[in-house]
């Protein structure tokens, strides 16, 4: 595949000292750094992969980084997102990165983008880049990422993790397939936890990192086979690492022969619903807050409270009084007929999104006045009890 960057007119004695194993590299060579020193590389994350992506990438000498996040650093991004120190607890993430771009490497010149990745500014922030590592960690944002580069006609490098598991392919539709044609519909809402919800080991950032920054390198650079057309997945905790081939599908509703996607979605939210409608509808009206919750409990009402998150998460933090029945029993049906009939029933989660999810099955079974705590234990932790360690 052609390099993706013309190279730079020459390297300054400064930059030959820096970068001389690349150099002496046959592959590499002044020509493949002088690649790398035009390239202008967007990181979208500066998370779990944007960390160890966003340090490798500063050290091999791409000239120009941008960082885009919009949310600040929080103790527990810590145990993985290691371009953030603890001193940078509470600041945003697009500018403790860049810092620590700087400092590895203050010949890149970095760009920061303090902001939400949304409809309204994708299309004007990926035109000024000739590559974009996708390390975002929401379906949402990944559908919108890929259509903005199928639309730009631009390459990106994606990589997902999740517990002891990665993925990483390199989607480039003029050249291969896009992400529709692996995955043309959102899961289901509910059905794919996030690391947030479902916990991620540190170090797998930095296996999948690490190979997205690779894959940058031999894109920019024009060297190598690329990971087009083929999606790369990594097991942890068996220790391999294989690849399967994806092909394009002609049928593809953005990158296809007849595309029917042929601008931004207005609403990437809505389209991979963070909540499912049965959910949303069982919600709506019949969500409490935690401090009602609380108040309720003061009150000594009649409540049975639900805790319908997994045994770890509950060990981690409880809400007192809560009784931990995991969402799959109420999805296998097999918790309900352990219900008490003379009891309200409150459900809750983490976060408040599966809570909703078993709502709706509960109220299916005829529990009509049944409740959840909206923002889940978290909101709990908030605002009720700030002592217990949110997580
Ligand atoms: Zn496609």
């Amino acid at each position: 595949m052609p390099p993706l960057v013309e190279p730079a007119a020459e390297l300054t004695v400064d930059e030959v000292r820096r970068y001389s194993r690349h150099l002496i590299i046959p592959d590499v060579g002044m020509a493949g750094q002088k690649r790398l020193k035009n390239a202008r590389v967007l990181c979208v994350g500066a998370g779990g992969l944007g960390s160890p992506a966003l340090l490798y990438l500063a050290a091999a000498g791409v000239g120009t980084l941008g960082v885009i996040d919009f949310d600040v650093v929080d103790e527990s991004n810590l145990q993985r997102q290691v371009i953030h120190g603890q001193s940078d607890v509470g600041r945003p993430k697009a500018e403790s990165a860049a810092d620590s771009v700087r400092e590895i490497n203050p010949l890149v010149n970095v760009v920061v983008h303090n902001e939400a990745l949304t409809t309204d500014n994708v299309m004007e922030i990926f035109s000024g880049y000739d590559l974009i590592v996708d390390g975002t960690d929401n379906f949402a944002t990944r559908y919108m990422v890929n259509d903005a580069a199928v639309l730009l006609g631009k390459p990106y490098v994606w990589g997902s993790i999740y517990r002891f598991d990665g993925q990483a392919s390199v989607f480039w539709a003029e050249h291969g397939p896009c992400y529709r044609c692996l995955y043309p519909e959102p899961p289901p809402p509910g059905m794919v936890p996030s690391c947030a919800e479902g916990g991620v080991l540190g170090v797998l950032c930095a296996s999948i990192g690490s190979i997205q920054v690779n894959e940058a390198i031999k894109l920019l650079a024009g060297i190598g086979e690329p990971l087009v057309g083929r999606l790369m997945i990594y097991d942890a905790l068996e220790m391999t690492y294989r690849s399967v081939k994806v092909r394009k599908d002609p049928e593809c509703v953005l990158c296809g022969k007849n595309p029917t996607v042929t601008s931004l979605l207005e609403d990437y939210e809505a389209f991979c619903g963070a909540v499912s409608e049965e959910a949303q509808e069982a919600a709506s009206g019949s969500t409490i807050t935690a401090a009602d919750l609380k108040s309720m409990q003061d009150r000594g009402e009649n409540v049975y409270v639900i805790d319908v998150r997994e045994p770890n998460e509950y060990e981690i933090v409880s809400i007192p009084g809560a009784v931990l029945i995991p969402k799959g029993e109420f999805l296998n049906g097999s918790a309900l007929e352990r219900l008490p009939q003379d009891k309200k029933i409150v459900l809750h989660c983490k976060s408040g999104v599966r809570s909703a999810e078993v709502l709706a099955v509960v109220k299916n079974a005829g529990f009509s006045d049944a409740v959840h705590v909206g923002g889940g234990v978290l909101s709990w932790i908030k605002t009720v009890d700030p002592s217990l360690p949110a997580y």
